[in-house]
């Protein structure tokens, strides 16, 4: 099916939905997101009619995007880059977890009342469990990009789960006052610029990278002298072709690292649940992604 827009999907209006299309991702871009075909394995493996596909929404059109979907009595949608925050504001009620993190990236649609979650948290933690067999309490972790939609909600997610210590990193520093106000009291929660990397990669033992740097394959000017091989590296960006330069360049430098795809599978299957309850067949899902990146 493809990429859809907004102007297409506008053109539905007042017609009946294409059959099945009840559920989305929007993002810009989103033509790299995998959700579709784990969500659609997922469908499939519950004998529901429905299909989940791409949608490419500005920031500028999101609005129109949610009135849409609420029109065409979508169950759900997810939301990426760069849309996380912008959508908090956006629907009719919060779940309080999502609501604790400030972005939400799952909206239910109840009878046209739109309800906002965030599965990315829970789906950050299942995934070092599954990647690193790791606990984030037990971790000093470095959390690059906490300026971010997913880095803003992980870092409060995090924080929450009291690790050793939490070292904050963004780009642009103005990011992360609204963090910085909420956390200030916790000393175990410090914050830096990307200029101090070396010094917040000595203080750590994990390094989560929720920033979109190397999205779009970007080389690193990082110095791989700074890594050691105590380190974990997990890099929630994932491509369907080839590493992240971050996953890349740590494997290179003989640090165990994973990309962002366990990380998909957890909070995609969290989202499903939140549309359709159990059971959820994770298999089955991590399967369609595996299966996916093997094809590359
Ligand atoms: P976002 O709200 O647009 O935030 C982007 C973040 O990246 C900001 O912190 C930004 O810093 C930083 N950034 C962008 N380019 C940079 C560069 N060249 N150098 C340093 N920092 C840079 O996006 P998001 O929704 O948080 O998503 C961020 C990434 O996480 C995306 O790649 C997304 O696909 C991935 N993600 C994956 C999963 C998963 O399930 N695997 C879940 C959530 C997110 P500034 O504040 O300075 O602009």
């Amino acid at each position: 099916m493809g990429v859809w827009t907004v102007e297409r999907l506008q053109a539905l209006l007042p017609d009946a939905n294409p059959a099945g299309f009840r559920l989305a991702v929007l993002g810009d871009p989103v033509e790299h997101s995998l959700s579709p075909g784990m969500q659609n394995a997922a469908l499939a493996a519950r004998r529901l009619p429905y299909r989940y596909d791409r949608l490419l929404v500005s920031p500028a059109e999101l609005p129109t995007a949610f009135a849409c979907l609420r029109k065409l009595e979508f169950i759900g949608w997810n939301l990426t880059l760069p849309h996380k925050i912008a959508g908090y504001d956006l629907v009719d009620r919060l779940d309080p977890e999502a609501e604790a993190l400030g972005a939400i990236n799952t909206v239910v649609n109840q009878d046209g009342v739109l309800i906002g979650f965030n599965t990315d948290g829970r789906g950050l933690r299942a995934a070092l469990t599954d990647a690193f067999g790791i606990e984030p309490a037990q971790c000093r972790i470095a959390l690059l990009g906490a300026g971010g939609g997913a880095g803003q909600a992980s870092a409060r997610f995090l924080a929450n789960l009291k690790p050793k210590k939490l070292l904050l990193v963004n780009r642009t520093a103005g990011k992360m006052e609204s963090l910085q106000r909420q956390l200030a009291a916790n000393a175990d929660v410090t914050f830096w610029d990307f200029g101090q990397l070396r010094e917040v990669f000595l203080q750590a033992d994990l390094i989560i990278n929720a920033s979109s740097q190397g999205l779009t394959g970007t080389a690193l000017d990082w110095d791989p002298k700074w890594l050691r091989p105590e380190h974990r590296v997990f890099d929630m960006v994932y491509r369907s072709q080839n590493d992240t330069p971050l996953v890349a360049w740590a494997r290179q430098n003989g640090v165990p690292a994973v990309d962002g795809l366990l990380m998909l599978l957890h909070q995609g299957a969290f989202a499903f649940e939140h549309w359709f309850g159990q059971p959820v067949p994770l298999d089955v899902m991590r399967e369609a992604l595996m299966g996916r990146m093997n094809n590359k």
